[in-house]
């Protein structure tokens, strides 16, 4: 496996690759991998030639009062884990490698899709994510990109930007690994202390109950949300961000009853960490 930590380096290894006629599949992470960046490597692996992780703590993702500071860094570990799945290349830039300069070209999505759910707490969050996307697809000209069910928003707005922008890859969405208890993996939940992630439990609890509601036939919205936002209020240490539903793609509210694919989000606080999650419910 060959590490590249300059744009240049990487720019050459993706130049030997494309004079043969080897695919890439591209792994965006922000590093401190875990099972849920694992099985979207192992994924990669077995559907192309040549894997590239990245592994880059985004700055312009992150609001000015959140942990990019204290974001876990474990470089050496992701790379250990990267090879073991079958990564041929970390990539793991510096900021200034990224953004070698103050004026910089952004790409964004606009509309509800980025101002709704995450982007309402977290305005500039998604700008932030599709300018890094869209610099790694052009780096790295995977013919697929593998990414996570857990940060299902991102999935959409990152769907939009590829159709927008020609960009000429597939998106594979991988389903959202969780621990044996439950908790969706997030590279977060190093921040939870013991009791926090027992209450974090919840959020689980409360999707399974808001998908049994569903299968046995619920098909109003606000009936599953409020449901869903009662149980997660029975937890004391659990401070909602939001819970919402909205229907997909476009992540547009939902008129009259359920129809189609409909995403339940939720953005939960623990003690300073922020844990979201989702289901996606399904009208056949
Ligand atoms: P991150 O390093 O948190 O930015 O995540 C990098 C990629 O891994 C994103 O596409 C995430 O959606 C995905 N990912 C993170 N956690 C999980 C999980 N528990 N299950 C599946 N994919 C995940």
């Amino acid at each position: 496996m060959i590490l590249c930590k300059t744009v240049r380096a990487l720019q050459k290894e993706i130049k030997k690759v494309k004079g043969t006629n080897k695919t890439i599949g591209l792994v965006p992470t922000m590093g401190a991998l875990h099972a849920g960046h694992a099985s979207l490597i192992e994924a990669a692996n077995k559907e192309n030639d040549i894997v590239v992780v990245s592994v880059f703590v985004n700055p312009t993702q992150f609001g000015p009062n959140e942990d990019l500071d204290s974001y876990p860094r474990t470089l050496e570990a992701d790379c250990i884990l990267a090879e073991k799945m079958g990564a041929n290349i970390v990539f793991a830039p510096t900021p200034s490698e990224m953004y070698p300069s103050r004026d910089m070209t952004w790409v964004e999505v606009s509309g509800d899709i980025t101002k709704v759910l995450c982007g309402a707490t977290r305005p500039i969050h998604f700008r932030g994510v599709t300018t890094i996307v869209a610099k790694l697809f052009n780096l790295t000209q995977p013919e697929r990109a593998y990414f996570g069910q857990k940060d299902a928003q991102q999935v959409q707005v990152l769907t939009r930007m590829v159709k927008d922008l020609f960009f000429q890859l597939e998106l594979r969405i991988m389903p959202i690994i969780r621990e044996e208890d439950g908790l969706a993996k997030s590279s977060r939940n190093t921040y939870l202390s013991k009791k926090e992630h027992k209450a974090g439990l919840i959020l689980y609890k409360s999707l399974r109950k808001a998908e049994q509601l569903f299968i046995s036939g619920q098909r109003d919205a606000e009936k599953i949300v409020e449901e869903t936002i009662q149980i997660i209020q029975s937890e004391p240490l659990a401070d909602i961000d939001y819970v919402k539903m909205y229907a997909m793609p476009e992540l547009t509210p939902i008129d009259g009853p359920m129809k189609g694919r409909n995403l339940l989000a939720l953005a939960v606080k623990f003690g300073k960490t922020r844990l979201i999650d989702n289901t996606i419910l399904e009208v056949k």
